[in-house]
């Protein structure tokens, strides 16, 4: 992960709660700004929907929506222009029951520049292009050569983005014979190499600082001859970008089409990288484990200790890891108590602590968040590496299951 990772683990959080969130009728307005656009404009396009919004017919949604659209407009008052990377904004009745309003506004301002407008009212809030944000973080690098032609590319979740496309005008195969024969042979050659070495220039100024960024997972290459494997092993890359290259592939088209198949082809390799460099963190902690080397640690309160020590190299997160830290505080006395939990013995929690332990006063207050955003907002403080770990390998299964998903592996012995 990059170092974004804390936003970006925030934003998924959110996602998931505003996927949760159903309006009984089609009432719940999602509307994106992207970066640079006039805050004003959507302010005008609010209050023309809000016109619209008159003539609903069910009087429920109509309430809804005309609540939901005040609250949007009074919210977009709060901003003199458009935040820097754009707005989301998130604005309905959460309520479940029938005729009880409970109109809640949710704005995120993205770790990434939005390039989307949308205004949408529906039944469900609008989160595809955030969820998006969130796939396309990683890029994969992909080059397809031949010998006249070559294409750079970047895959991103699942979009293909053309970067570069060159050719050379390296002479086709000559029928004179005798002397100019070989001439022309070395001339092609020589344009080949030209060629090949140009490919590798741009490639370079497309991945390399990609690479620097922690965002390049791995380059792939293909074509339709051999000449790819000429590129590829006669050192045409940069040699920290020829490390990344986990798959050379045969395809017979180019250009766009050539990067689909590409993509198509390989498949089964990038789903196979990403599963092994987890597998290949997990195993590590393992080794570690047998190996009582003293250098990892796990469980929530040993984690935090060696976080806060700044001791952790890799911090380790089941993506089921989903525990609650809690503060119960009396605001009579003072009384303190700080707690991690799950949701549902959070709710137990809350119901059985009614008044205080110390002074038996019942003013008592609630304060709860996540454990694991802590954990990684903790992490990326004290410079350590953030992997979140799925549950589709054996070893993310197992690692879940024996260490209830959270482990860190240290820079020095602590203990
Ligand atoms: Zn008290």
């Amino acid at each position: 992960m990059s170092h974004k990772s804390a936003e970006m683990y925030e934003l998924k959080k959110k996602v998931e709660e505003l996927k949760k969130i159903r309006g009984l009728g089609t009432e719940l307005v999602s509307l994106y700004i992207p970066a640079g656009y006039d805050i004003n404009k959507v302010m005008q396009q609010l209050r023309e929907e809000y016109g619209t919004a008159q003539n609903i017919k069910s009087k429920t949604t109509r309430k809804n929506v005309l609540g939901a659209l005040e609250r949007a407009m009074q919210h977009l008052k709060l901003y003199k222009q458009t935040p820097e990377t754009g707005l989301a904004l998130f604005v309905g009745n959460v309520s479940e029951q029938e005729g009880v309003s409970d109109i809640r506004v949710f704005a995120i301002i993205p770790p990434e520049p939005l390039n989307i407008r949308l205004y949408r009212c529906d039944q469900t809030f609008v989160t595809e292009p955030l969820e998006e944000m969130l796939r396309v973080k990683d890029a994969y690098g992909l080059i397809t050569v031949e010998k006249n032609e070559a294409t750079i590319g970047l895959l991103r979740g699942k979009k293909i983005e053309v970067i570069e496309e060159l050719t050379s005008n390296v002479p086709g195969k000559t029928r004179a014979g005798g002397q100019s024969a070989r001439r022309y042979e070395r001339i092609r050659e020589q344009e080949t190499h030209e060629f090949m070495k140009r490919i590798g220039e741009h490639a370079t100024k497309v991945f390399l600082p990609l690479l620097e960024k922690g965002e390049l997972k791995g380059i792939i290459i293909g074509g339709p001859g051999p000449t790819k494997e000429e590129f590829v092993e006669d050192d045409y890359l940069h040699h920290e970008l020829r490390k990344k290259i986990i798959g050379v592939v045969d395809i017979s088209y180019h250009g766009e089409y050539g990067l689909r198949e590409l993509v198509e082809k390989a498949s089964d390799i990038l789903k196979e990288h990403e599963a092994v460099k987890e597998r290949k963190l997990v195993q590590e902690f393992f080794r570690h484990l047998v190996k009582d080397t003293g250098l990892i640690t796990y469980g929530e309160k040993e984690v935090r200790k060696a976080l806060e020590l700044g001791a952790v190299d890799v911090l380790l997160i089941s993506e089921g890891y989903d525990r609650v830290r809690v503060r119960a505080k009396c605001n009579h006395c003072g009384w303190e108590e700080l707690r991690t939990m799950t949701e549902n013995e959070y709710e137990i929690y809350k119901k059985n602590l009614k008044t205080c332990p110390k002074c038996g006063s019942q003013n008592i207050s609630f304060e709860k968040w996540d454990v694991a955003e802590e954990l990684i907002k903790m992490a990326e403080e004290s410079g350590a590496d953030v992997e979140v770990i799925s549950l589709d390998t054996e070893e993310g299964q197992q690692f879940y299951r024996a260490f209830g998903g959270l482990g860190a592996i240290l820079r020095y012995k602590i203990q």
